[in-house]
């Protein structure tokens, strides 16, 4: 068994602040990626920016990351990065800038390489120290290896090959209190839909399953203050901390069928990505019962609800409903099907009937 999750965490609050030297300490100067509002209106840009100054390391802004970064993006930060003879990034944000800076970071570092080298696993992963500061509590991507960005060429989204973990994740609940509701119940779907597709897994092991079983647990004491938008202090921590801890998770195994689904709806209906993994995550379960319903049980009572079909109610209440054209979908698997990828991560033979099925339940 092996377990690899080399990030340095600090979970407190204020957290920046009291970590500014430590923030502060990968070089003389920091390109610092986000978005183009969140990480000003949350709070979060300013205290790094504070935190960076009192420590006298000079520093760069890029916030033109958009939602579901596209290589292109990467490409034009990875310049600005350049011109701008920084020696480390920051992400600041959601999973967009985050993942962005995670690329961003390995293309200033191989300055010479275009952008095929992004998607191409020949070339040696070396990266400049990469710092993520999460803004929304869901993709864990502060401590995975991931970067996900839009490949327009194939019109859809796909995970780098290429393995890039931070060095150091400061995570602080108060920058997550500014998101909408809409936005917090998508980012913690998209964390429980990494714990449950790490736990049932190909890859998973006792370690991950730690992680993940522990992650659930913490998930579901707030799962109710979803329901009637009454999010709490300590939801907040909550929702965050079980985002982690998904990460840790699938640091180690990677997602499964609901992920593979949802990137093509994502790209062609702009689905926000926990939303579009989210409407799987009932039918993945019930297609994962019959060859293993007691990891499944274990999985529901970890979250505290006593069957898939209360499972597959609280979620239609929290996303609401979600209706597409179920060409799409089928064209979708089809494209899963024909790549064994794609369904690694499943330890059972799948048709697609039973993958459509995913959304019909
Ligand atoms: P996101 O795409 O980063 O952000 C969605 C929206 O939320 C943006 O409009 C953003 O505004 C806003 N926002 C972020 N933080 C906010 C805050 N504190 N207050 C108010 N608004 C806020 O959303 P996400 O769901 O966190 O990330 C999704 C991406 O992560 C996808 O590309 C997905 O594929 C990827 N992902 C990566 C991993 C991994 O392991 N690396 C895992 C799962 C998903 P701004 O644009 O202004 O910032
Ligand atoms: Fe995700």
């Amino acid at each position: 068994m092996r377990f690899y999750v080399p990030t340095e965490v600090y979970n407190t609050q204020n957290c920046v602040e009291r970590y500014a030297t430590k923030l502060a300490s990968f070089g003389k100067k920091a390109l610092i990626v986000t978005g183009r509002n969140s990480a000003k209106k949350c709070g979060a840009l300013d205290d790094v920016i504070k935190a960076l100054e009192s420590n006298d390391t000079a520093y760069e802004i890029f916030d033109e990351v958009e939602n579901n970064p596209s290589m292109e993006t990467v490409m034009k930060a990875r310049d600005f990065g350049l011109k701008s003879n920084v020696d480390f990034v920051i992400g600041i944000g959601g999973g967009s800038p985050l993942d962005a800076c995670k690329a961003i970071s390995m293309m200033i570092k191989n300055k010479d390489k275009g952008m095929e080298m992004l998607y191409d696993a020949d070339y040696e992963t070396t990266y400049l120290p990469t710092v993520c500061i999460p803004t929304t509590a869901g993709t864990g991507s502060e401590v995975t290896p991931y970067a996900i960005l839009t490949v327009h060429k194939d019109k859809t989204k796909r995970s780098l090959p290429h393995k890039i973990y931070p060095v150091l994740a400061l995570t602080d609940s108060k920058y997550t209190r500014f998101m909408s509701h809409e936005n917090t119940v998508n980012t913690a779907i998209d964390a429980l839909a990494h714990m449950l597709e790490s736990n049932l897994n190909t890859n998973a092991n006792l370690y991950n399953r730690a992680f993940s079983e522990y992650g659930l647990k913490v998930w579901g004491v707030s799962k109710d203050s979803l329901i009637n938008a009454s999010l709490e202090e300590k939801d907040f921590n909550n929702f965050l901390n079980a985002s982690t801890i998904a990460g840790m998770a699938i640091a180690h195994t990677g997602t499964s069928l609901p992920h593979g689904l949802s990137y093509t709806l994502t790209y062609e209906l702009n689905i926000p990505h926990g939303k579009a993994v989210g409407i799987f995550l009932p039918g993945y379960l019930k297609e994962y019962a019959k060859n293993d319903s007691q990891a499944v049980k274990e999985c529901l009572n970890n979250l505290d609800f006593k069957d898939i079909d209360e499972f597959k109610n609280y979620i239609d209440t929290v996303l609401g409903k979600v209706s597409f054209d179920q060409t799409l979908l089928e064209q979708d698997v089809e494209r899963i099907m024909a790549n064994e990828k794609k369904l690694k991560n499943y330890p059972f033979k799948i048709t697609a009937e039973e993958l459509i099925d995913f959304y019909e339940v």
